[in-house]
């Protein structure tokens, strides 16, 4: 392992400093922990794995850092809820707490087992978002957990976020080659995936909602229409994948809303309304911001300023007083008729225009456990109250690590 030191030519501006940092990972294999010190933002260091394969290394980051930061002009921050007067009960390791008192355990990277007390909670966000969704009329569905390769193509997806994409895939069908498979498996003797494997045309759903507007396409609507689904969602995030708070296989509750620009925009900001309002009934800290999505390369600069300037998106984050951080619990999305068009869903004649609310469950019991620890003694009654009938009452598992 080399430590390298990258000068750049110019300093990384100061709000793309979290941004770049979540997307340097994915500029080359073999190089890993990458920082970039806010004190001296014209460098960034890392890892590389095989100091023969340094020069192509430091190719690929400069051409990464090049595309997301040329032509970059920082915007104010545009906050418009503030919670952030609240003062959090609970400021421990929300994460060693979880571990310790057994309701959660990291099964791999990015993936976890919530259970008893998190599990719970887990539980209680969903069916509050639910219920969200009821009262705009929502239809609940449930749909599968892979996707097409298509379907995502219709909507341009892979230009955005290639990095994140999970392949489903299977053997190809050959007697022969599976037999193959099986004995380098017992015999623990490598596989040639490459030649074995179908080519992928089915990915993990990256988010909730593209299952939505593919369920609708080719059709006309006689009116405005609200679904809500929840899903298994898949994104690989690299290196960055960390507690609850960034997971490879999360689950996303959204409620979507079809219809007409004035129609979507108002359900959209009655919802913003809703989930401020809830976040103040459980006393918890954090804001709502205009935000935007952290677009791959290709297209960076020119979309994160048209979603920051349309006000595309906004996001509720909910702060972690023990990192001094925060994270992105919810999203309220407005994609004027692009999934319209996309998937040719049409209303009165004209392309159906799209919104969604999308909220990442995890994250909401992550942050509420870190304001206030895992003791439900301290938790707000609304919660406690909400919790009554679904305890499970097994308390952590009664098992011991082997000596
Ligand atoms: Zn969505």
């Amino acid at each position: 392992m080399r430590r390298l030191e990258l000068e750049l030519e110019r300093p990384i501006p100061a709000d793309l400093v979290d941004e770049l940092s979540s997307a340097l990972p994915y500029a080359a294999e073999g190089a890993a922990n990458f920082h970039v010190d806010p004190e001296r933002p014209a460098v960034v260091r890392f890892d590389v794995a095989d100091a023969a394969a340094a020069d192509t290394i430091l190719r690929k980051v400069s051409r990464l850092i090049d595309k997301m930061t040329r032509g970059w002009r920082s915007l104010p921050p545009k906050v418009i809820a503030d919670m952030r007067s609240v003062v959090p009960h609970h400021d421990g390791n929300t994460w060693t707490e979880m571990k310790d008192a057994g309701i959660v355990s990291e099964v791999a990277p990015g993936q976890v087992a919530l259970s008893g007390l998190g599990l719970d909670l887990f539980d209680f966000f969903d069916r509050t978002f639910v219920r969200f969704a009821m009262a705009f009329g929502a239809k609940r569905v449930r749909y599968p957990q892979m996707i097409s390769v298509e379907a995502l193509n219709r909507c341009q997806y892979f230009d955005s976020f290639p990095h994140h994409v999970t392949f489903c895939t299977h053997l190809r069908e050959d007697i022969d080659l599976l037999a193959a498979f099986s004995h380098a498996q017992e015999h623990g003797e490598p596989f040639p995936f490459a030649r074995g494997l179908h080519d992928p045309e089915y990915v993990g759903v990256p988010a909730a909602c593209f299952h939505v507007y593919l369920d609708l396409s080719g059709r006309d609507l006689v009116s405005p229409t609200v679904i809500t689904t929840s899903a298994r969602c898949f994104r690989y995030e690299a290196e960055t994948m960390t507690t609850l708070e960034r997971l490879w296989d999360f689950t996303m509750r959204e409620i979507v809303f079809v219809g007409t620009e004035e129609w979507v925009r108002e359900q959209r900001r009655r919802s913003m309304d809703e989930v401020v309002q809830f976040v103040k009934s459980l006393r918890l800290n954090g804001w709502m911001e205009v935000a935007n999505d952290p677009f791959f390369v290709n297209t960076f600069v020119a979309r994160k300023y048209y979603q920051l300037l349309t006000e595309a998106k906004f996001e509720l984050k909910l702060s972690l007083p023990y990192t001094n951080g925060a994270l992105a619990a919810a999203s309220f999305n407005y994609h004027e008729d692009f999934f319209g068009r996309s998937f040719d869903v049409m209303l009165d004649g004209s392309p159906v225009h799209t919104g969604c609310t999308a909220f990442g469950i995890e994250r909401w019991v992550f942050a509420f456990l870190s304001q206030y620890g895992v003791d439900r003694s301290r938790w707000p009654d609304v919660v406690n109250a909400g919790l009554a009938g679904q305890i499970d009452a097994t308390g952590p598992a009664t098992v011991a690590p082997r000596e």
